[in-house]
């Protein structure tokens, strides 16, 4: 019964059934292209036919030990992470709250290292980092810490794509030791920021010892044209955060650091039962591998583009568009009014989409989709704001 589930979501009146790639199914087998992948999660499709097997195959081996042993796949899992980006060593968590609680804890950690009393972290407004208190309180939009106080302490809270915010912070605060952000605000409206912002946070990282975390729960395995977003920057972070499309579905959050950052959580100081079980490394060295070997960080730049071009031209006489925006498979179309309505109206022509920050569509559809399916989701989604 759904009066047993806590109503934490607006959910609407659906359920899916099945899935295969971009499709999913309701109970009356009616079919409904999906242009939302779960919020980014099932970035190669539902239903992957090779997904399904590493899972079952590794669930008819082994499910779970315990991090008091060695994990086989959970250290092939880390070694490929760390290629991929750079980074020295990871945690492995069940979420992206959980990674960036991990993220949290080594920047107390490295606080108390450099003997820095009351360390500060600093976050952006209009940022999301979960729903934990740590990181309800990382997050900056006040909705989500309502009803939530006393809150833990430590976090001040800055502009977006702002760097004298940034430097301003710097010269009130001596206690300052990382700062955490999304290389794009996903829940924040899709909000890219100018191209050299990172570039220029790294720099101000280095130059007054910040630890540089980068939230890249949303924005991390291909999704924007690259294996990370902060890969189009040519910057090395301390710390990163990865979650949602890592095991396409299976829950796993990882938490990479680098450098100084690499050797501060250690025996006793922080763990998971279920982190970096057989079951979720399984999964997540499948995606790669496919990742990988389908190219699915340039199909997703030159699929992004398609959509975009496509979508703008459509709208070009809507006199309601704001802005168009778009780095991969990751689109916001701002609307200069609110719009959440347009969720059940693209939900009756069987198109899932997403309404951020009250006026914005958010497309995150699988890394997978055909160009025929692409020119779905334009047309279905253009008929709709049209008459809107
Ligand atoms: C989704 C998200 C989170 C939280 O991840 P959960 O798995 O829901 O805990 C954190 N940061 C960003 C940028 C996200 O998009």
């Amino acid at each position: 019964m759904k009066d047993n589930i806590m109503p934490t979501y607006a959910s609407q009146d659906i359920r899916f059934v099945k899935g295969d790639g971009a499709w999913l199914w309701n109970e009356k087998n009616e079919k409904y292209l999906d242009a939302l992948s779960g919020i980014a999660v099932c970035s190669l499709g539902h239903a992957n036919p090779e997904i399904a097997e590493a899972i079952s195959a590794q669930a008819s081996t082994l499910l779970h030990t315990s991090n008091l042993y060695r994990v086989d796949k959970q250290e092939q899992l880390a070694a490929q992470l760390c290629t991929l980006t750079g980074m020295d060593n990871v945690f492995f968590a069940n979420s992206g709250a959980e990674a960036n609680e991990a993220a949290i804890k080594v920047a107390r950690k490295y606080a108390h290292s450099e003997k820095i009393e009351n360390p500060l972290i600093v976050t952006m407004n209009n940022s999301f980092h979960g729903r934990t208190l740590a990181t309800l309180t990382a997050t900056g939009n006040p909705k989500v810490k309502e009803g939530f106080s006393p809150l833990p302490t430590g976090f001040i809270h800055v502009d977006y794509n702002d760097i004298s915010a940034l430097e301003k912070a710097a010269e009130k605060h001596s206690n300052i030791v990382a700062i955490l952000v999304e290389p794009i605000q996903g829940e924040g409206g899709v909000r890219i920021p100018d191209n050299d912002y990172l570039n220029k946070v790294s720099s101000l990282c280095q130059q007054n010892d910040w630890l540089l975390m980068l939230d890249e729960i949303q924005t991390g395995v291909a999704r924007t044209g690259a294996f990370l977003a902060s890969q189009h920057n040519d910057i090395k972070p301390d710390v990163i955060t990865l979650a949602k499309a890592l095991g396409n579905g299976v829950p796993i959050g990882a938490c990479l650091c680098a450098g100084k950052a690499a050797g501060l959580l250690t025996a006793g100081s922080h763990g998971s039962t279920f982190g970096g079980n057989p079951l979720a490394c399984a999964s997540a060295l499948k995606v790669l591998q496919i990742v990988e070997r389908e190219q699915l960080a340039s199909r997703a730049e030159k699929l992004g583009d398609f959509i975009c071009k496509a979508l703008s031209e459509k709208l070009d006489s809507y006199d309601s568009l704001v802005e168009i925006r778009h780095k991969g498979l990751m689109i916001g179309i701002e609307l200069d009014k609110p719009c959440t309505e347009l969720v059940a109206r693209a939900l009756n022509k069987h198109l899932l989409i997403n309404v951020v920050a009250n006026n914005t569509i958010r497309l995150l559809p699988p890394l997978i989709i055909s160009d025929e399916q692409a020119e779905m989701i334009v047309n279905t989604l253009s008929e709709i704001i049209l008459t809107f």
